[in-house]
């Protein structure tokens, strides 16, 4: 079992796993061009089984395991090696878990099962205590910013994107193509840079007055922007007082987003919402820059 965050490359290294048990190529496997790495790289090699969330779906049903382990039953074993892999473990319900106790505490010799979680808490202890887990951490900013910059990202693109995405390439490159971000982000940025007086606060607010459906992205934005203000201020200072003040600042900014979280769960307008969370701001303001 691969665990680690989203898109921090459990799908990539699973199918890896995979090429090089399937690669034709024995002294460079896993080549990734011989016939073998084709098929499976498209997942179209009949000796691969992938199960994984559907788009729209919220969960992975019985019903699935029983027809890939009817599959794996039906069609004859030969010399070579079978490989399944069961993305999205934590979105198995526990009987789908249940029903593949058995095929991976005791899989015949040519199968091998490659399962991906985000989650492991949703994991059954039974499943878990069956596997080797590998976990996968988040990859350091120097690592994600070689990847980003191989990639023919601009420099200042890859450092924009290592502080939005938490270590994760996938969500990296997520962003890169995902147009409303970037428009989500240089309005944000536009409305928090507008706040230097109280008279800034109205067209902060219409800044963000259209962002009530996508309001999640728009706090996650806000709140990893502290995370690089708090980082950026406290690595500028070596004074102790200097660097609690960063510190409060920066607490009271992430309770500012919590609070705006929760609010959006009751009756309060989304207008309010963000008056409410431009005030705080607002009072933060004189003795740094968010
Ligand atoms: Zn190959």
């Amino acid at each position: 079992m691969l665990s680690g965050p989203f898109g921090v490359g459990k799908r990539t290294l699973a199918k890896l796993l995979c090429l090089s048990l399937f690669c034709l190529e024995a002294q460079a496997a896993p080549c990734g061009n011989c016939k073998a790495c084709k098929r499976l790289d498209s997942e179209t090699h009949p000796n691969l089984h992938v199960i994984r969330l559907n788009p729209g779906e919220k969960s992975i049903k019985i019903d699935q395991v029983r027809e890939m382990l009817s599959q794996l039953k039906r069609y004859p074993l030969e010399q070579n090696r079978r490989a399944v892999i069961l993305e999205d473990f934590d979105y198995f319900t526990p009987p789908a878990q249940n029903a593949l106790l058995k095929a991976i505490e005791e899989p015949d010799e040519a199968t091998v099962f490659v399962l991906t979680a985000v989650n492991e808490k949703a994991v059954l202890p039974t499943i878990l205590s069956r596997c080797r887990l590998q976990r996968m951490p988040a990859w350091p900013d120097d690592v994600l910013e070689a990847f980003l910059t191989d990639k023919g990202l601009p420099a200042q693109t890859a450092r924009d994107l290592i502080t939005l995405a938490s270590g994760s390439p996938g969500t990296a490159l997520m962003l890169v193509d995902d147009e409303d971000f970037w428009q989500l982000k240089s309005k944000a940025d536009s409305a928090l840079s507008g706040l230097a007086e109280l008279s800034g606060l109205p067209a902060a607010s219409d800044l963000l007055k259209d962002y009530r459906q996508d309001a999640s992205q728009l706090l996650d934005y806000l709140e990893s922007r502290a995370h690089v203000v708090f980082s950026a201020a406290s690595s500028q200072t070596h004074d102790p007082e200097e660097w609690l003040t960063a510190s409060r600042k920066h607490r009271e900014m992430l309770e500012s987003i919590f609070a705006a979280r929760r609010l959006r769960a009751s009756n309060v307008t989304w207008q309010g919402i963000t008056d409410h969370l431009l005030l705080n701001i607002l009072e933060e303001q004189h003795s740094c820059h968010w």
